[in-house]
């Protein structure tokens, strides 16, 4: 793996894959790799010949008072752990790389969907998600790009904006990788101590009940979002921000829970804020 930090760079680099006729696929992250991070590269492998991951934990979309200053950073073992999984670019710049005036005065906002979910919750957070991805298309131009499931909204928002902005990538949204124990993989997971990891396992299992009873026959959105709620709520030391059943292309909700809805799930457990999610099938 070859480790770049400037644009001008990378893109001459890009240029000779794309003049050899080689396929790019792109893989954004803040970095601090887990193997949700290291199946989305297996998956980019799959769909191009030169897989570029980008680690850049982006200012932009992190509100005052969030975590930006203590979210883990660990570039050595992050290039280990690439290449050991193909990734032929490692794209890490620095801020003010991607921001030399130190912001952006243009930025991308779809203000329909990012205000809901975490949203809500996480103002401007998708405006600056949104905007970093668009610049790191036009940086690397790649042919694919690969998100994960894990992040839901993000996924949505990213899809509509390719979609609706006509950027020339296709995007692919791959399953949510989880421990052993039905923790769902984050960078943000160091964060738990001991008692919160036991904790933060009432995420996996709520959903799991969401659709077991769906399994069952329960259609009633109320009923199933109920049945996740009650689960979070008895579990000491987690504080439920927000439990939906939600159309993964509209984020809006259905009137009758149907096969490929996803349940939705925002908590704080400590002082840490998971995410988590589930397609009923
Ligand atoms: P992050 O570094 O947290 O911004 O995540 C970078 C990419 O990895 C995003 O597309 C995430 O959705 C994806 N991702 C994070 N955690 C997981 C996971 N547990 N399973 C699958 N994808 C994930």
């Amino acid at each position: 793996v070859i480790t770049v930090t400037r644009i001008a760079e990378l893109r001459q680099f890009l240029a000779g894959v794309r003049a050899d006729g080689g396929r790019i696929g792109l893989v954004p992250t803040m970095g601090s790799l887990h193997d949700g991070h290291l199946a989305l590269c297996d998956a980019a492998r799959r769909h191009s010949d030169v897989v570029v991951l980008s680690i850049f934990v982006n200012p932009l979309q992190f509100a005052a008072g969030e975590d930006l200053d203590r979210y883990p950073r660990d570039l050595a073992a992050d290039t280990a752990l690439a290449a050991g999984r193909g990734v032929g670019v490692l794209f890490a710049p620095a801020v003010d790389e991607i921001y030399p005036t130190g912001t952006t005065a243009v930025t991308v906002m779809a203000p329909a969907l990012a205000g809901r979910l975490c949203g809500a919750y996480r103002p401007g957070h998708f405006d600056g998600v949104l905007t970093v991805v668009a610049k790191l298309f036009n940086i690397v131009m790649p042919h694919v790009a690969l998100f994960g499931q894990k992040d839901l909204q993000q996924a949505t928002l990213i899809r509509r904006m390719a979609a609706d902005l006509d950027f020339p990538v296709a995007v692919r949204i791959e399953p949510i990788v989880r421990e052993h124990d039905g923790l769902a993989m984050s960078s943000r997971n160091v964060y738990l101590t001991s008692d919160e990891r036991v904790s933060a396992l009432s995420l996996s299992r709520a959903l799991r009940a969401a659709q077991d009873a769906f399994a069952a026959g329960e259609r009633s959105p109320a009923v199933l979002t109920a049945t996740v709620r009650a689960i979070l709520e008895r579990q000491s030391g987690v504080s439920v921000q927000y439990v939906e059943l939600v159309d993964v292309d509209t984020l809006e909700s259905p009137a009758r829970a149907a096969v490929g809805h996803a349940v939705a799930i925002a908590v704080h457990v400590g002082s840490t804020r998971l995410i988590d999610n589930h397609l009923l099938y």
